[in-house]
C-alpha cells in the first residue's frame, strides 16, 4: 500500500443490487483491494453467482477483498424467490418491494459489523441503502455514500429541488430552466422529476442519508466535471470526492469481460470480428441492463441501422427478442447484413466493445456508467434517454461537453409496455450520419471525445486526480483507526 506505512483501513461496501450500481461498486471495491486496503463486500447468493468470476478472479490475485454472502429474505419482502437484481424483476411493480428487501439485510450486516475483524474503518453505502445510516451510527462506523450518477444530475436535481423551480410551471412537459448551473439548461419536469418522485417517504430518507454522511464518493473525474463538483461541493459543505471512471480499474479483455453478467458471446470472438474492421468505423448500439424496448421500435432501430450502411454491434436483451423480432430478423434483415453485422442476445461485453480501436460511436440510453464508459474510450454518442437521470446525462454529453448527438426524444418511455415507436427509423438514421460523418462539426466532436478519453486515463493513472482522491479515501478510513 502507498505511503501507508503498513496500516490497512477496513472497507465495507454496501451497493444496491442493481446492475448499474453494482458493476461500479465492484470495480472501487476491487481498487480499494488493489491499493493494499482490506475491503468486504456485501453480497447475497444470486448475485454472488453473477459476479463469481471476478470473485475467483480477487482470489487467484491474492486481493485482500472478501464478498460477504448474506440471505436476501426475498419471501418477507413479497419479491419472487431469485429476484435478487432489479434487472431481474419481472415487473416493475417489484421495484418497491426489492427496496424493501434489501433494508432487511440491516440486520445481517449489523451482526457482520460487530463482528468484524479487523473492525470496520468506513462504511460506503451505496446512496440509496438509506437504512445504512443508523447501523453505522449505533456501531460509530464512518459512513460515505457512494453516488452513482454524475455529478451534473446530482447538482442539477439538487438545485431543482431546493429552488422548487417546477412549481412555477404549470405543465410537467414545459420547459424550466435548471438554477444555479454555470450553463443555460432547460429540462422539464417529466424529463427530471428527481429521485424516488412517486415515492416521497423513500425521497426523504435518501435525502437525510446524504445528510448525515461524512463524505461523498462520485463515479465521475474532476477534468470532466470540474465546474459542477465546485458547485456541488459548495451547496453540500461535504467531502466530495470523485474517483472515476472506476470501470478503467479493468485492464485487460478478460477482466473487462467479467463485469456484470456472463457474456453471451466470447471476448475473442468478438475481437477477432472488431479487428477486421477500420478504426472508429463501427456503431456500437445498447441500452444498459434495465431499459426493455419493444418489437416496433427494436425493428425501427434494425431499418436505421441498415439504411445508415454502416458496421454495427447490436445489442438486444434475451427479454427483448420475441417472435416478431426473430421473425423479421430471419426475413432478410440478418443474412443482408451479414459482412458488416454482430447482433449480441443478451449480454455483452460492453467495455471491451467500446475500448477497442473499431468503435467510432455508441448509440445509448445515456445511463451514468455507459455514458462514462463511452467517455473514458474516446467514442462520441447518440443519446437516447429513457428515465431517471439519463434526461439530464444527455444535457452534459450534447450540450456541456459536445460530445454528442441527440436522437431528439422529448418526452421519457416510462411504459415498455406500449408498442408505440417512441423514435421513427429517419430520425436514427440522419443523428448516425451526423454522429459517424458530420463534416467539420463531426471531427471537432470525435475529437472532444477523444481528449475527454486521454483525461480520464490520466485521471485514474497513479499521480492523476482521481487516484489522489483515491489515497484521500483511503487517509480518510486510516483516520478512522485512529479514533
Ligand atoms: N452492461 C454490459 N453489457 C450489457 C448491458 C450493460 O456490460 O449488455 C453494463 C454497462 O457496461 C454498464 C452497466 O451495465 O456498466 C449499465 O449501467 P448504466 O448506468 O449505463 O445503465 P442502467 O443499466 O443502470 O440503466
Amino acid at each position: 500500500m502507498d505511503n501507508l506505512n503498513g496500516a490497512k483501513p477496513h472497507f465495507v461496501i454496501v451497493p444496491l443490487m442493481a446492475q448499474g450500481h453494482m458493476i461500479p461498486m465492484v470495480d472501487m471495491g476491487l481498487l480499494l483491494a488493489s491499493r493494499g486496503a482490506t475491503v468486504s463486500f456485501v453480497t447475497t447468493p444470486v448475485n454472488a453467482a453473477r459476479i463469481k468470476p471476478v470473485i475467483d478472479g480477487a482470489s487467484d490475485a491474492g486481493l485482500p477483498i472478501r464478498f460477504v454472502e448474506f440471505k436476501l429474505p426475498c419471501e418477507e419482502a413479497g419479491v419472487p424467490e431469485g429476484c435478487e437484481s432489479f434487472d431481474l424483476l419481472p415487473s416493475v411493480d417489484f421495484r418497491k418491494p426489492l427496496f424493501e428487501a434489501i433494508s432487511l439485510l440491516r440486520e445481517p450486516l449489523k451482526l457482520y459489523l460487530e463482528e468484524a475483524k479487523p473492525r470496520a474503518s468506513c462504511m460506503i453505502a451505496d446512496i440509496c441503502n438509506w437504512w445504512t445510516t443508523e447501523v453505522a451510527r449505533e456501531l460509530n462506523i464512518a459512513r460515505l455514500v457512494f453516488h452513482g450518477p454524475s455529478c451534473f444530475f446530482l447538482l442539477s436535481s439538487r438545485n431543482i429541488h431546493q429552488s422548487n423551480v417546477y412549481e412555477t410551471v404549470a405543465d410537467e412537459h414545459e420547459s424550466v430552466v435548471v438554477p444555479g448551473l454555470p450553463q443555460r439548461i432547460e429540462i422539464t419536469r417529466a424529463q427530471a422529476p428527481g429521485w424516488f418522485f412517486e415515492w416521497k417517504e423513500m425521497q426523504e430518507r435518501v435525502m437525510e442519508a446524504e445528510e448525515a454522511a461524512a463524505g461523498v464518493l462520485i463515479n465521475t473525474f474532476q477534468e470532466l466535471e470540474s465546474e459542477h463538483i465546485a458547485l456541488y461541493i459548495e451547496s453540500t459543505k461535504k467531502m466530495v470526492l470523485p474517483i472515476g471512471p472506476l470501470s478503467l480499474y479493468n485492464k485487460d479483455a478478460k477482466s473487462k469481460a467479467t463485469r456484470g453478467n456472463k457474456p453471451s458471446i466470447e471476448e475473442h470472438q468478438i475481437l477477432r470480428w472488431l479487428d477486421s474492421m477500420e478504426p472508429r468505423s463501427v456503431l456500437l448500439v445498447s441500452f444498459g441492463s434495465m431499459v426493455r424496448t419493444r418489437p416496433p421500435q427494436l425493428i425501427e432501430i434494425g431499418c436505421a441501422l441498415e439504411a445508415s450502411g454502416r458496421p454495427f454491434v447490436w445489442v438486444v436483451k434475451e427479454a427483448e427478442k420475441c417472435a416478431d423480432v426473430e421473425k423479421w430478423m430471419s426475413e432478410g434483415f440478418e443474412e443482408r447484413m451479414r459482412a458488416r453485422s454482430l447482433v449480441i442476445t443478451g449480454w455483452a461485453p460492453q467495455v471491451v466493445i467500446l475500448s477497442h480501436r473499431a468503435v467510432g460511436g455508441f448509440v445509448t440510453h445515456c445511463g451514468w456508467n455507459s455514458t462514462l464508459e463511452a467517455i473514458s474510450s474516446g467514442v462520441p454518442m447518440i443519446t437516447w434517454p429513457h428515465s431517471g437521470d439519463q434526461f439530464l446525462n444527455e444535457k452534459l454529453v450534447v450540450q456541456v461537453l459536445r460530445i454528442g448527438v441527440s436522437v431528439g426524444i422529448k418526452v421519457p418511455v416510462f411504459h415498455p409496455e406500449e408498442d408505440k415507436v417512441a423514435v421513427e427509423r429517419d430520425a436514427i438514421e440522419s443523428a448516425i450520419a451526423s454522429l459517424m460523418g458530420g463534416g467539420e462539426e463531426g471531427d471537432e466532436r470525435r475529437m472532444r471525445a477523444r481528449e475527454l478519453g486521454e483525461k480520464a486515463c490520466k485521471a485514474m493513472a497513479e499521480g492523476g486526480s482521481s487516484y489522489k482522491n483515491m489515497t484521500l479515501l483511503i487517509q480518510f478510513a486510516l483516520e478512522q483507526c485512529k479514533q
